[in-house]
């Protein structure tokens, strides 16, 4: 078992997200786990010798619960009791992906790389977004129904999907430089930078200047990847 520090955020969205449902711990399972884990695995230990009047003390538990919850923890496979002294329990502690209750089975283990994946190519910035029907809908329901340049509401039937930079300037079908627009709008921005037409759309007072700011903030995010559509 590597007794390495462990990340520490990765174990505490592991032991909140998975093992406390998984195990159905209770608070006082998931209390003592949690204090037991802070002393070793995070401390780069694998094993803690302690007496449970310690442990009860340091989290304010009667010895009796305490000693309940550690029995529990060792049953789940959360804690590996190598020996019971008059001195006390040497227990290992397990983190949260190491508990054979938590390892996923096959099926799942093919779930999580298949969405790996997908996040990987999704969010790769050449993938091609027009490609795919399901990529062409997120770029949709990325804008909620609404113009990206206008901001009218487009219904499915009239909107359509705009390359920010244009593909005849070598603009890429990417998450980055696709938008979700009305026909009007994707006609007559053409070959135009998406900023000069934005402009445009203010001047025919069909935005307000807090919006065309807000239009603008909203392309510089698209452009740095930070509007990233909801998965398929
Ligand atoms: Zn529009």
């Amino acid at each position: 078992m590597n007794t390495k520090k462990p990340n520490a955020e990765l174990v505490w969205k592991q032991l909140e997200d998975l093992l406390v449902p998984r195990l159905r711990l209770s608070v006082i399972d998931r209390t003592v786990y949690a204090h037991l884990l802070r002393h070793t695995r995070l401390e780069g230990k694998l094993r803690l010798q302690f007496s449970i009047v310690w442990l009860a003390r340091n989290i304010s538990l009667s010895t009796g619960t305490a000693r309940s919850a550690v029995r529990r923890l060792v049953s789940h496979g959360a804690l590996r009791l190598v020996k019971r002294t008059r001195a006390g329990h040497v227990v290992e502690v397990r983190l949260p992906a190491e508990i054979r209750a938590m390892r996923l089975n096959r099926a799942e283990r093919r779930a999580a790389a298949r969405e790996l994946r997908s996040r990987a190519i999704v969010y790769n910035e050449e993938a091609d977004f027009v490609r795919d029907r399901s990529l062409r809908k997120a770029i949709h329901a990325r804008e909620r129904g609404q113009c990206f340049y206008c901001l009218r509401r487009t219904s499915s039937a009239v909107h359509c999907l705009d390359h920010v930079v244009p593909q005849s300037h070598s603009g890429p079908s990417s998450y980055r430089n696709l938008v979700s627009s009305c026909m009007e709008c994707n006609v007559q921005k053409g070959e135009k930078p998406a900023v000069d037409f934005l402009r445009r759309l203010y001047r025919e007072r069909r935005l307000t200047a807090p919006e065309l700011a807000a239009r603008l903030r909203a392309l510089d995010a698209l452009a740095s990847g930070k509007l990233r559509p909801p998965l398929p």
